[in-house]
């Protein structure tokens, strides 16, 4: 019996059950197609990087002994639709067994599930092993309660996986020291030079070239930064766990002009094209840290140990709980359009110049460029989601619609009402003064309100919770704004309001 296994762009899992032993008669198929290229603008980076981490595993599956079919963009016999593709080979092979990973992305998860359906052979689906959870658990987790809240979620994990316990109880005497992970950076302690991958990739970027893929972003470097490789994943952490960990938990909501990825492990492309699971990213770290009890305060660890087994699996099992009708979801009935300085950081706002500019530069930002600036802005202006969700999808390395949609959509652009985030993630100018040294050097002053250099999001801000009212004003997490805003002068508020809509109807003079 012949078997066919596809092998999708984000499923590049060595470790996976499936490679354990070599098989003549099953044959591995990966394919770099343009519905996947297509179905929105992404950067030309991320593109690069999929291509070439995808090649680096058909070239590790060759080493070890693997049948396999690649198709590259620009092969004549790729149809560059999955269907057809697989189609064919199972034509072509004279397949009688097809099996597929679980996507992890529904769009791609009704395609084969359609697929499947057509098929008269047998046909298999198994898990990607990469996740500690299952799709279906945190719908089962969260059964017949009205929040969801994470906090609840990542304690369970915690006792479910003994993950920094002692005894019952979480090691250090709290389970989250997130009110220690504000500190401001002011240029020390030193951020230690980045690990960059000198990744050689001219022949993926003349086939993207060759196929006219329509692409967003810079790429300036020649080569590619971020691992395409397992080998590298296991140095990226290894070089996190040595010379970042220290500082992680401290800076992890700071922000600066100079830099870029701050004490940030940049591991999510590796994790989420699978090179590495989350596990071995969360043993090695724990490994490391028994290791050095005494250097390394469990707040770093514990900082980094809840985004992944806290933040990351409860971003997945929320997809998975809420879609479809998740996507379609515009709560606060948001309808303007994203202001155009998003593809080009041309702004003078700082805050966004800085941010934009990091992602259209390396595909990247870290979390809080993405919560509270981006995203904040994109909010206040009462951007449409849908236009949101697009730029986040394209922009960024890492994103894959089951992680970037629940932390978009709904975390930051509360388009879904409040079942992710409890509030909107919003703020005026103070926050971002606060947390980062963007307001030294801005056009604006973060202190003022409605003069012609009144930093925009303080205006926008007020105008934001004005408009809003019927959606927010009974959240209990906005009580104390609404109480200030109800207080407020009238005429100021028209003042604020004025300027505010000066600002969303004319964004890309500002
Ligand atoms: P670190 O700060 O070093 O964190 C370590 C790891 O924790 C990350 O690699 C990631 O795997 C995980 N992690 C941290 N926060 C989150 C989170 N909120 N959700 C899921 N995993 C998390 N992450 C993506 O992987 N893809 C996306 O498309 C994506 N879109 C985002 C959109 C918005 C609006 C926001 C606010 C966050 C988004 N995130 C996304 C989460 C987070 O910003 C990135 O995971 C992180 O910036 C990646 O950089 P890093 O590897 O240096 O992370």
């Amino acid at each position: 019996m012949k078997t066919l296994r596809l092998l999708l762009g984000d499923q590049l899992n060595i470790k996976h059950p499936w490679f354990k032993s070599v098989d003549d008669d099953i044959v591995y198929a990966i394919f770099e197609m343009r519905q996947e290229t297509d179905y929105v603008t992404h950067h030309i980076q991320k593109v690069i990087g999929f291509f070439a981490a995808m090649r680096e595993f058909a070239s590790t599956l060759e080493s070890a002994g693997h049948q396999f079919i690649y198709y590259k963009i620009t092969d004549k016999n790729n149809t560059q639709k999955l269907p057809e593709n697989l189609q064919k080979i199972i034509r072509e092979k004279d397949i009688s067994c097809f099996e597929y990973q679980l996507p992890d992305e529904y769009r791609l998860d009704r395609q084969l599930q359609k697929f499947a359906i057509t098929l008269s052979i047998e046909c298999n689906v198994v898990d990607t092993s990469h996740f500690y959870t299952k799709r279906e658990d945190l719908q089962t987790f969260y059964k017949g309660k009205k929040q969801f809240v994470m906090e609840n979620f990542y304690r369970d994990m915690r006792k479910k996986h003994d993950i920094l316990m002692a005894y019952g109880n979480p090691e250090g005497g709290k389970w989250n020291y997130d009110k220690s992970n504000r500190k401001k950076w002011k240029n020390e302690p030193e951020i230690p030079t980045y690990k960059y991958f000198k990744n050689e990739v001219s022949a993926v970027v003349s086939d993207i070239e060759k196929s006219g893929i329509k692409t967003m972003g810079n790429w300036n470097l020649k080569t590619f930064n971020y691992p395409i490789n397992r080998k590298q994943a296991l140095e990226q952490l290894k070089y996190f766990c040595e010379q970042l960990l220290i500082h992680f938990g401290d800076y992890q909501d700071a922000l600066h002009t100079d830099e870029v990825y701050l004490f940030h492990s940049r591991l999510s492309f590796a994790m989420n094209i699978k090179l590495i699971s989350a596990r071995n990213v969360v043993d090695t770290i724990l490994n490391y840290y028994r290791k050095h009890e005494d250097s390394i305060d469990i707040s770093q660890v514990e900082g980094f140990i809840r985004q992944v087994i806290g933040w990351r699996e409860y971003m997945r099992g929320m997809y998975w709980a809420l879609m479809p009708d998740f996507k379609e979801q515009n709560y606060l009935n948001n309808r303007n359009s994203l202001a155009d300085f998003f593809w080009t950081g041309n702004t003078k706002m700082a805050c966004l110049k800085h941010s934009i500019s990091n992602s259209l530069d390396n595909a990247y930002a870290h979390h809080i460029q993405r919560l509270m600036i981006t995203g904040n802005y994109a909010l206040l202006t009462q951007t449409h989601p849908d236009a949101v969700d697009a730029w986040y999808l394209g922009i960024y390395a890492d994103a894959i619609e089951w992680v970037q949609l629940p932390n978009t959509h709904g975390m930051s652009q509360f388009a879904d009402g409040g079942n992710i985030a409890t509030k909107p993630y919003v703020s005026s100018g103070s926050y971002i003064q606060k947390m980062s040294n963007y307001c030294d050097g801005c056009h604006y002053n973060y202190k003022k309100k409605t003069e012609a250099d009144a930093c925009p999001f303080n205006s926008l801000y007020w105008n934001f919770l004005d408009d809003k009212r019927e959606q927010l004003e009974s959240n209990f997490r906005m009580k104390m704004m609404y109480s200030i805003l109800n207080k407020m002068d009238a005429d100021k508020l028209s003042a604020l309001k004025k300027r505010a809509n000066h600002i969303i109807e004319n964004q890309d003079e500002y």
